[in-house]
């Protein structure tokens, strides 16, 4: 299976956490979001325990909460003592609802507007990754009001492209996110922070690319930030207190995706930074990473009720389904791959291929294409699609007038809600 916690059960159903998904379509309706609260426990756990030991202590993982974010998550992420990223103020809001204590919250975003600066300090955020110079000056000044000295990462763009695997450093240096190194600005921007009296570099951030598979991104971006930082302490005296690495491993939609073995990554990494650290003569800072595709993903799965089946002869096959991009637009976006299962037909044999598709009032709508399903799917049945748990409902939509599905956890063999079904009155809440 394409995930550890997905089986089949002898009454040919998919069971995922241990549980009948039809018997949880039956009680929480569908489209339904189901989410293995013990995976994303596990992983937090892995990411955590690799850090400890291969980083040492000071050293760990930060939640990426825009992979997908509400209150019961960020209150599992306090549990399991992670830090988290933020990139708006609404992030921010939601994490102090479900009492996450911001020290350990990093703040990002390209644009921060001057409210979402003075909400964050507000609510004494712990750490700004910087993107540019007019939001230092604006940092700095908020920082300046209060009488505090604000601790800020700044973002860099290391020059690695991560999916081409080359070091292509015009496709990343253009990038909307940071200050190259290349061209001179990192020095800039470094040297200008330094000069603040508001504020404490605390040290440097990058992020080379998402869904990383690549053998040895990380390591390479590591090399080149810590060849920078030994740059910054010549230059300017300054010693890196930390290093963010930026998003975390890729995670399996689909079986040609490799299990990426954290644990081994962690340490292939680690020792790179050590090797890198002693040539340049420099102390290993605190490493971070920010995962959030790799703690969330593959703790996900999305349940939708077949409806009309489409067979038009000599071209193709079509499954509607009673959710789609409103729920799900990564397909739309991106083409991204999903495994998708007939949850209550699994003794059948695979030999009908279609195209997954949505409700919605657009030809983009669709989950999936050439999916294989068996020839008897028809209106009524189910389908699950895996490794829903990132960049699903935290890009959830209302498009046409759908309201967004609930968030059903699943943990140690009971199932909660945690995100309730939006009501139609949800729908006009505001409209005046
Ligand atoms: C998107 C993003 C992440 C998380 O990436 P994943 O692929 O979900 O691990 C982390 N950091 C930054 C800055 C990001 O933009």
């Amino acid at each position: 299976m394409i995930a550890k916690n997905i089986s089949i059960g002898e009454n040919g159903h998919v069971y995922f956490a241990g549980q009948d998904t039809i018997v949880l379509a039956q009680e929480y309706g569908t489209p339904l979001y189901l989410l293995d609260e013990e995976m994303i426990r596990s992983n937090c756990r892995v990411y955590k325990n690799a850090f400890k030991k291969h980083f040492g202590e000071g050293s760990c993982p930060l939640y990426a909460s825009k992979a997908n974010a509400f209150k019961r998550i960020f209150e599992i992420m306090s549990e399991e003592e992670m830090g988290i990223d933020v990139v708006s103020s609404g992030e921010i809001y939601t994490a102090l609802q479900a009492g996450y204590d911001l020290k350990k919250a990093y703040f990002h975003s390209n644009n921060k507007t001057d409210k979402d600066i003075s909400y964050a300090m507000d609510n004494n955020i712990g750490y700004f990754v910087a993107d540019n110079i007019e939001e230092i000056k604006a940092i700095e000044r908020e920082a300046e009001q209060r009488g505090i000295k604000q601790k800020l990462l700044l973002r860099l763009t290391p020059g690695i492209d991560p999916h081409t695997y080359e070091a292509v450093s015009t496709g990343k240096v253009d990038s909307k996110f940071g200050s190259a190194i290349e061209t001179g600005q990192a020095d800039e921007i470094t040297r200008y922070t330094l000069n603040q009296s508001h504020i404490e570099l605390a040290g440097f951030h990058c992020h080379v690319g998402s869904q990383v598979f690549a053998e040895d991104v990380f390591e390479r971006a590591a090399v080149i930030m810590l060849k920078f930082s030994a740059e910054m302490k010549r230059k300017y005296g300054y010693i890196t207190q930390q290093l963010d690495l930026g998003g975390g491993y890729g995670v399996r939609y689909v079986d040609s995706d490799p299990f990426m073995d954290v644990d081994k990554k962690v340490s292939e990494v680690a020792a790179a930074i050590t090797d890198s650290c002693n040539s340049l003569g420099i102390e290993m800072p605190e490493i971070h990473m920010e995962p959030g595709r790799s703690i969330v993903g593959a703790a996900g799965m999305t349940l939708y009720t077949v409806g009309t089946v489409k067979t038009i002869p000599g071209y193709k096959n079509y499954v509607s389904i009673d959710g789609g991009m409103p729920d799900n637009p990564r397909y739309a976006l991106y083409k991204s791959s999903y495994t998708c299962l007939l949850a209550n037909k699994m003794q059948e044999d695979c030999d009908f291929k279609c195209s997954i598709v949505g409700r919605c009032c657009e030809s983009g709508d669709i989950i999936q294409e050439n999916v294989m399903l068996p020839q008897s799917v028809t209106r009524g049945d189910l389908v699950a699609v895996c490794t829903t748990g990132a960049y699903n409902y935290s890009m959830a939509s209302n498009y046409n007038r759908i309201p967004r599905p609930p968030i059903v956890m699943l943990c140690d063999g009971r199932s909660y809600v945690a995100v309730r079904r939006e009501s139609m009155e949800d729908l006009c809440r505001n409209d005046l």
